[in-house]
């Protein structure tokens, strides 16, 4: 590393990168290149001798982004934000900068401290039970994802229950959620060696907002305990990656409670919200949690990685995932007097996340961050206003934090042509380039989703997508 080199190539990259941010509304928020293109504009082997930076930041400008997606774009409103900032860019850099490898205590004190310490912030700005916080038997960590987060929550709790019931009972393990629960449920047990078939997406509807019914549960678990099954873990969802539906986390977590199952609360993007007092409500009842996540990385100022998980019972995830090979030991390590995080989580090595989490909470403050999550929240009121004020629209889930659900109400009340409609609408829309906005489906209808979160969207941005959606639907409703 030549360090004058790096001051003056670092200086032309965030040049770059602040012009970028200076004129990102000029970029089509989707990207609208067609599947190969770069293929057709980048040589097909590195190259022999080193190029000028300048050389690679013209092909970045020319041939690299046209084929981003601009998720910092403040016309972006798909799927649920990505934030980036100030902050949380100077915490990546300077992570970068250090690029030590901190899987023991050893490896770098500092960042396992670090951690520690910003996730017990971050889980009494939480107002999360004591249980969580590092003083106690248990303890926050950041881990890559959400999907990371419940794969070694269910490692931990699968393994705690054979424990219980012998290895050969595997087969016999049942996991709930509803079928409104993050595909990330799914995919860990995939991993962990739980049968899809004992996965079980309870049903949700409408009457409910989509939110799982303690009543199903209890039904499904007494089914499967009169079928010699073992129920061993439930995952509850606070903002659902469809409607930001809240499951009724006290009720779950009682029952959770009385079956000695797990009970994981997947707060990947409402968490952040539950810093405001008046939205702290939503998260009631994650006393009754085992382990509790949320994404720093969807809505919470902090460059992606850095999804905060934090459980009750530190050894659970210990007994599961430590290893302890020869050329790893040292004598804090051996001791016992230390966190080893590689211990909480699949890989080895891992970076320096909590420098950009502590960057945002350093340098924006807790009010700060309220007042972000608000302002986007009463952006998304606005929008709510704007779909309510047009008989042509309808919204259809209630709106708890900044997602909107809505759709164009079909002309002749038949909802396939409903769907059709509403998909047509969605790609319209996004070809503009004007805006992004996503889909689901709820009671098989077809829904449009709007997401506000991006840092730098204004009440301007969501009047011009509005203008959007309302001129498309125009248009369509006019081709009829
Ligand atoms: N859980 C919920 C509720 C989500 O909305 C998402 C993604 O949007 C995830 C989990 C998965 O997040 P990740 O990409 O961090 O694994």
């Amino acid at each position: 590393m030549d360090a004058e080199q790096l001051r003056e190539y670092g200086h032309q990259m965030v040049d770059f990168i602040a012009d970028y941010y200076k004129t990102i509304e000029n970029f089509p928020v989707l990207s609208q290149v067609e599947p190969g293109y770069l293929h057709k504009l980048l040589p097909d082997s590195a190259p022999n001798q080193p190029e000028a930076l300048q050389n690679v930041l013209d092909d970045v400008r020319v041939k690299i982004l046209p084929g981003v997606t601009h998720w910092q774009s403040p016309n972006y409103f798909a799927y649920y934000p990505s934030n980036s900032s100030v902050a949380g860019f100077l915490g990546e850099m300077l992570s970068a900068g250090i690029n030590m490898i901190g899987f023991s205590w050893i490896t770098s004190p500092a960042a396992t401290e670090l951690e520690m310490i910003v996730l017990d912030w971050l889980g009494k700005m939480l107002k999360l039970p004591e249980e969580f916080l590092s003083s106690g038997q248990g303890g926050g960590v950041i881990q890559g994802t959400a999907s990371e987060a419940v794969l070694v929550v269910l490692l931990a709790a699968r393994d705690k229950v054979l424990t219980r019931v012998g290895k050969d009972s595997l087969k016999k393990l049942v996991v709930y959620g509803s079928d409104q629960t993050h595909s990330a449920l799914q995919k860990a047990c995939q991993i962990a060696g739980v049968h899809l078939d004992n996965c079980r997406l309870l049903k949700t509807d409408s009457s409910k907002n989509y939110a799982l019914s303690p009543d199903i549960l209890c039904d499904a678990i007494s089914q499967d305990m009169s079928n010699g099954l073992i129920p061993f873990f439930l995952c509850a969802t606070v903002g659902t990656t469809s409607s930001a539906t809240v499951d009724p986390l006290l009720a779950l977590g009682k029952i959770a409670k009385k079956y000695g199952m797990w009970f994981h609360v997947d707060a990947a993007y409402a968490g952040s919200a539950c810093i405001c007092p008046e939205y702290r409500c939503y998260i009631d009842g994650v006393e009754e949690a085992d382990s509790f996540n949320m994404n720093a990385h969807k809505w919470f100022l902090t460059n992606f990685d850095c999804s905060a998980l934090w459980v009750k019972d530190r050894n659970a995830l210990i007994q599961s995932l430590s290893t302890n090979p020869e050329f790893l030991k040292n004598k804090a390590s051996q001791a016992n007097m230390v966190v080893d995080y590689k211990d909480w989580q699949i890989p080895l090595g891992r970076r320096f996340r909590s420098l950009k989490l502590w960057m945002v909470l350093r340098l924006y403050g807790v009010a700060n961050l309220q007042r972000y999550i608000r302002n986007h929240i009463n952006l998304a009121k606005y929008f709510e206003g704007l779909v309510t004020g047009d008989s042509r629209f309808e919204v259809v889930a209630p709106r708890l934090f900044s997602l909107v659900c809505f759709r164009l109400l079909p002309p002749d009340n038949d909802e396939n042509h409903g769907n059709k409609l509403n998909h047509d609408l969605l790609d319209a829309a996004n070809s503009t380039g004007k805006i992004f906005i996503s889909h689901t489906v709820l009671s098989g209808k077809y829904i449009l989703r709007f997401a506000v979160g991006a840092p730098l969207t204004e009440e301007r941005h969501v009047t011009a997508a509005w203008k959007v959606l309302q001129d498309e639907a125009s248009a369509l409703l006019g081709s009829l």
